[in-house]
């Protein structure tokens, strides 16, 4: 492995290629585009062995190094795995060769507590020794929020502000952001989603904030893609035949598409995936685009019951067209076609209903006693979906992706199987903790004299 830094250039190809550290502290690149590696570092058959067996935070760190070089320290690197992926990451067979991957172990119950953990002591890492507070800005429709404010909560440094719609999170949800404390701050909007984000974007493009250091942890981070890759390597390593590199099928429930680009990123390290379902709710711009070439955002999104998946244009497909050659800008205006015919032998894009999400969970639970929530139960149904398709005689290893613990969905599971979902001991609790956070409308002025008040050194 050499220690050359990995470089990192935008989709929208205007501005110098920058390392890690630049990448992951500017969140969006100056032109508007996202970041993504000039080269990804591949991981051969050897190492690959080498690796078998191995906890999760060793796989992390190996694989993670490669993008870190020269930008991080690897004794670091290593010590930040080993306290971020402290949790189970369970493999589950459901039947056959058919497996269900649960990333709902972490202390929001969501995959995303995978990324956003990395990603924060990544930046508390590079702001150490420094004078300066980084402040990181979220805007949050409920998951999200809640597995960044637990992944920054207590990294030195760096203060976390988050903003989320008053009507539009469960209470579970605020719950999980309102009760931590410390470096995070809340604020609840009494407003939309949408309301938030653009009090958010206003904020990175105002110039009495200049005097700030401002960074996002949306999924447009590239630091919230790469350790998302990790997984991948990790199942196959778990699952595998690797010394006869031997094919597996991941397939992945995706709405702003960051947890789909983690398994491109994989394939390009040289994991042998043979096919990639991408699993979406009624919300179904990329089938629709990869079946016709023809790419129409959905507005509004359509309301469905894997909420964290009703997207009308995913934020992270400009980097799925770019890896696929070509280009589409920040609008999501398509400039450049994708190699229609490689993202078709590559994926399988699927639309799942409502109705089938439904239909899946109980199916699971009564044939194989395997508990999905409506999100898994996308990602599940586009597997068996694909598996249908490709006819009787393929039976490949397959692993369908869970992204969120079926106890953040109470009423939907007991309405369809009749049972309570017992909460994860890292949710327990929650309801008798003491909340903390503060109001503001839809209007951006006190949000932004609440921001220079309190960070802004005089
Ligand atoms: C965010 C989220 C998704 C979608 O992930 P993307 O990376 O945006 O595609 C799926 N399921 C759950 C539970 C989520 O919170």
């Amino acid at each position: 492995m050499t220690s050359e830094p990995i470089l990192f250039t935008s989709t929208n190809r205007s501005v110098p290629p920058t390392d890690l550290r630049a990448a992951l502290l500017q969140g969006q690149a100056a032109d508007r585009g996202l970041f993504m590696p000039v080269t990804v570092p591949p991981l051969g058959v050897d190492e690959l062995m080498s690796l078998v067996g191995r906890p999760y935070a060793e796989i992390a760190w190996s694989v993670l190094r490669r993008f870190t070089a020269g930008v991080l320290d690897d004794a670091k690197l290593r010590a930040l795995c080993a306290d971020a992926y402290d949790f189970a990451v369970p493999l589950e067979r459901v039947q056959g060769r058919r497996w269900l991957m649960r990333l709902d172990q972490g202390p929001t119950g969501s995959f995303k507590d995978f990324a956003a953990r990395m990603m924060a002591r990544w930046m508390g890492a590079l702001m150490e020794g420094g004078h300066e507070d980084l402040v990181i800005l979220t805007a949050t429709s409920g998951d999200t929020g809640s597995a960044v404010a637990h992944a920054y909560h207590g990294v030195p440094r760096v203060r976390s502000v988050v903003l989320f719609p008053l009507a539009e999170v469960s209470a579970r949800q605020r719950r999980q952001m309102t009760t931590l404390g410390g470096n995070v701050t809340t604020f609840a909007v009494d407003g939309k989603f949408d309301d938030c984000q653009a009090m958010v974007k206003r904020a990175f493009a105002d110039p009495d904030l200049a005097g700030l250091r401002l960074s996002s942890a949306n999924s447009i981070n590239i630091g919230r893609l790469l350790p998302q890759s990790v997984y991948y390597v990790y199942a196959y390593l778990r699952l595998a035949d690797v010394a006869a590199r031997e094919p597996i099928v991941f397939s992945v429930p995706s709405g702003n598409f960051g947890d789909l680009m983690g398994a491109v990123l994989a394939t390009r390290m040289g994991v042998p995936i043979s096919r990639i379902v991408i699993a979406t709710n009624a919300n179904d711009e990329v089938p629709r685009f990869f079946a016709t070439g023809r790419y129409e955002k959905i507005v509004p999104s359509r309301v469905c019951i894997s909420n964290a998946m009703n997207v009308g244009h995913p934020s992270n497909l400009a980097r799925l067209v770019d890896a696929y050659g070509g280009w589409m800008d920040e609008s999501g205006l398509l400039r450049e076609p994708p190699d229609l015919a490689r993202l078709r032998r590559d994926f399988c894009a699927v639309s799942i209903s409502d109705d089938e999400t439904r239909a899946t969970i109980r199916e699971a639970w009564q044939r194989h006693a395997t508990l999905l929530e409506p999100h898994g139960a996308v990602g599940w149904a586009g597997l068996q979906r694909f598996l249908a398709e490709s006819g009787a005689l393929a039976d490949p290893l397959a692993v369908s992706i869970e992204t969120a613990h079926p106890a953040k969905f109470p009423e939907e599971i007991q309405a369809l199987l009749g049972i309570d979902p017992e909460l994860p001991p890292s949710l327990a609790g929650i309801e008798s903790k003491p909340e903390q956070y503060g109001h503001l409308t839809t209007e951006y002025v006190p949000f932004r004299e609440f921001l220079k008040e309190r960070f802004l050194q005089a």
